[in-house]
């Protein structure tokens, strides 16, 4: 069961079918395929990720794409504070799952790379649901590829490791310094937002501030308070190309205890929305929210945060998209 207008695909509606009820899809949008024709009208696609090769703690977030989906269905249309109605700024749709490969890490990230160069070829700007927080690398080197980007990364860590257990390079807590050393991401145009939690010995921080990546640690954060900082992170960014990429973990584990590496003395639910909110007026070219461990989660609580705050960047994404199409 779909509804659409026109130009643009609409999540069903609680008042013609409760939100309870149906197949879930993500935000309750049409489940389009790859050879789907009216894959051509698609603009933001959203996509599960459900692959967690990366972790190196508590697993699980290969889980994390069909809870999301579940719990998206309580999403209604329109945004409370903006008024923003991000399905009729951009047309966006349900474009399923990678079949990202739970045994081969290299093979999977050459599988997500592909699914999202695919989207590329289609001028699709993807919002992802993970997964782990690797499967931003593969993505990136889908939208990297042809010049560097820019990154707002919402985390309780860096994730700028070089490497876990003498020299493996692909983990959860690599995928950033990876998309640096291979040009995929512009070092100065990266803010990360949200840093705390005990440390193995601060080489990645060292590393990042090294390489020009402005890194926010939370007291900093709580210290100037949201607009100040997001005032900083519009000057780092610009009106470049930048993608968005959010850990659930960013957010106290009292309200996001359903993830791999919680870290105590974070941001509430509200004021990860106020974040997202202030970050409106980036030229966005896609983002992920990571790190959602449904077998951690057994409230169902922190899907529906991580449901919740990807429809605030969906309304981000859907105003990006709108400003691009007017120029
Ligand atoms: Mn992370
Ligand atoms: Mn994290």
């Amino acid at each position: 069961m779909t509804t659409e207008t026109d130009d643009f695909f609409l999540p069903v509606s609680g008042q013609v079918l409760p939100r309870f009820a149906g197949v879930p899809t993500f935000m309750r949008l049409p489940a389009l395929g790859p050879d789907d024709p009216r894959r051509d009208r698609v603009e933001i696609g959203l996509v599960g990720v459900p692959w967690d090769g990366g972790t190196t703690n508590r697993p699980g977030p290969r889980h994390g794409p069909r809870q999301l989906r579940d719990a998206s269905t309580m999403i209604r249309r329109i945004h409370p504070a903006t008024g923003v109605d991000p399905f009729t700024l951009a047309n966006c749709a349900d474009l399923g799952d990678v079949g990202a490969n739970p045994a081969d890490v290299q093979d999977s990230l050459d599988r997500i790379t592909a699914f999202y160069r695919q989207l590329s070829a289609e001028n699709i700007v993807p919002m992802s649901a993970g997964g782990d927080h690797l499967v931003s690398l593969p993505i990136l080197r889908a939208l990297g590829e042809s010049a560097p980007v820019g990154l707002l990364h919402f985390d309780a860590h860096t994730d700028l490791f070089d490497s876990y257990f003498g020299g493996f390079r692909y983990t959860h807590g690599t995928p950033f310094r990876r998309a640096i050393e291979e040009g995929l991401l512009d070092p100065r145009r990266v803010v990360q937002i949200g840093i705390r939690g005990t440390m193995y010995d601060g080489e990645d921080i060292a590393w990042g501030r090294a390489m020009g990546v402005r890194i926010i640690m939370i007291e900093e954060l709580f210290e100037r308070g949201a607009r100040d900082v997001m005032a900083e992170a519009h000057e780092i960014l610009g009106d470049g190309p930048t993608y968005l990429s959010f850990d659930i973990d960013f957010v106290d584990p009292a309200y996001a205890p359903g993830t791999g590496t919680p870290e105590i003395g974070g941001p509430t639910s509200f004021e990860a929305q106020r974040l997202l909110r202030l970050a409106a007026g980036l030229d966005l070219v896609g983002a992920d929210l990571v790190e959602v461990s449904p077998p951690f989660d057994p409230s169902g609580g922190t899907a529906f945060l991580g449901a919740s705050l990807m429809f605030e960047i969906l309304c981000l994404l859907a105003g990006a998209v709108d400003r691009r199409r007017g120029r």
